[in-house]
């Protein structure tokens, strides 16, 4: 399959070609060609997959042009080894578990998916492409042990000085070999938009061969409708529609749930919670796109005030507004309402929420507010000790450190402190 470019400016490229460029010389995102529906017996009979053969037929026409059949079946046991599961906590309330993964982070199946390609991509050649990713949180920490020690690819991490957690930042500043963490003062647009003046920048891209790892890469992207296909073979029995609720911040994730949806996945709804970065709530609510400047809250992956994949979701319903509405609601909540929501997630159902995971119950919550007869699922994308202080001090309680976390919180922070864009492209320069 091709992918071509939402500006519309650019070639249409293989999967590798969009894996290696991140972005189009266009600026623009890149986006499959089409989407070919999956048979309707693969639904039926889903329950009867293995996870593995699951997430192979919904991604094979996507990639099949650029790794083989074998190659492909490979990767994907390599990337999916932990389980995804769904637990019921309310009457028609379910959280999916995304966090088992080796940083506790949703974000580890695309990484990893997205390290394996490029390293397979890369095998055997002497080329070397740099990997450049703005995190709000989690990504740098999944990205990093992706790519550890991954032959051919060095990672560059921007991260907002002092706006991630301890852990975040010690599971992104700690690893050495390919990967250096870069500490930016400001905010992760400032970190994003670095990010993507470097990809503009031709001094650059006639040095060096850059790529992102962010969620508009398509092989980070792409990934993440495992996840949905995943819970449904799990819930398949259920009367009710099912919704999915996402806490989303770039909407990379929720928009892959979409591309599921449209390769024939039975999906009533989706919700995006969104914290206090409103910019899509907004826009579903007055048609007007009007990205702003992030605002730091508790669920700090989210702060994201211009989401770069809302372009991909506009498009796949084909920029009706109508058509996405009737998939699509949109709820913004406040910190406070997300530490209400873990305190009653708790002490009614036992059951601790990270802030993220939070927010998805309550777009969850208010949704079944008119449709009661709804099966829901939130995504609970991290684990709740990545934001230790959070919820300890919400739930007055003390959290068990997963192993996972003891060893980072063992080693010593290594960073580079920057300001500007220009320090960023000298340091890029003199690699
Ligand atoms: C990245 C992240 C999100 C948001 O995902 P998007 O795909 O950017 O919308 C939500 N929760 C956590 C914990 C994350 O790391």
């Amino acid at each position: 399959m091709k992918f071509y470019s939402l500006n519309k400016e650019a070639a249409d490229v293989s999967f590798k070609k969009a894996v290696i460029n991140g972005i189009a010389p266009d600026r623009g995102l890149y986006f499959p060609r089409d989407i070919k529906p999956l048979s309707s017996s693969f639904f039926e009979n889903i329950e009867d997959q293995t996870d593995h053969d699951i997430a192979f037929k919904a991604i094979e026409q996507f990639v099949s042009e650029s790794i083989p059949e074998n190659k492909l079946k490979e990767i994907l046991i390599s990337v999916l080894d932990f389980p995804f599961p769904v637990i019921e906590l309310e009457k028609n309330v379910a959280t999916l578990e995304l966090f088992h993964g080796p940083t506790l982070a949703f974000k580890d199946v695309g990484a990893r998916f997205m390290a394996h390609c490029l390293g397979y991509f890369l095998e055997n050649q002497n080329s070397e492409v740099t990997v450049l990713v703005a995190t709000s949180g989690d990504t740098g920490g999944a990205v990093a042990n992706g790519f550890l020690g991954v032959q051919g690819v060095k990672v560059v991490i921007l991260y907002p000085s002092g706006k991630v957690s301890d852990i975040q930042e010690r599971q992104l500043t700690t690893l050495g070999q390919n990967i250096t963490a870069l500490e930016v003062n400001g905010n992760f647009d400032d970190c994003q938009n670095m990010v993507k003046t470097a990809f503009l920048d031709s001094d650059l891209k006639s040095e060096i061969q850059l790529t992102s790892a962010n969620s508009i890469n398509v092989a980070r992207w792409l990934p993440q409708m495992f996840y949905f296909l995943f819970a449904y073979k799990k819930l398949k029995n259920k009367e009710q529609p099912i919704i999915f609720s996402v806490p989303s911040g770039n909407f990379g994730n929720i928009c892959a749930g979409m591309v599921a949806q449209k390769l024939g996945l039975p999906v009533a709804h989706f919700i995006a919670a969104t914290n206090v970065n409103d910019t899509v709530p907004l826009f579903m609510r007055t048609q007007e796109y009007s990205p702003k400047m992030s605002k730091a809250t508790i669920s700090n992956a989210m702060d994201v005030g211009d989401p770069s994949n809302f372009i991909r979701i506009r498009n796949l319903y084909k920029n009706n507004f109508t058509e996405l509405k009737n998939h699509l609601s949109s709820y913004s909540f406040t910190d406070e309402e997300t530490k209400h929501a873990i305190l009653s997630v708790y002490n009614s159902c036992n059951y601790i929420t990270d802030p993220h995971g939070a927010v998805g119950y309550l777009g969850l919550k208010e949704y079944q507010k008119d449709k009661s007869d709804t099966f829901g699922v939130f995504l609970e994308t991290a684990h709740p000790v990545k934001f230790l202080d959070v919820v300890e001090e919400t739930l007055k309680l003390k959290l068990p450190i997963p192993s996972q976390i003891q060893n980072v919180l063992e080693k010593n922070k290594v960073s580079i402190k920057i300001d500007t864009y220009d320090e960023l492209k000298s340091y890029l320069l003199n690699k």
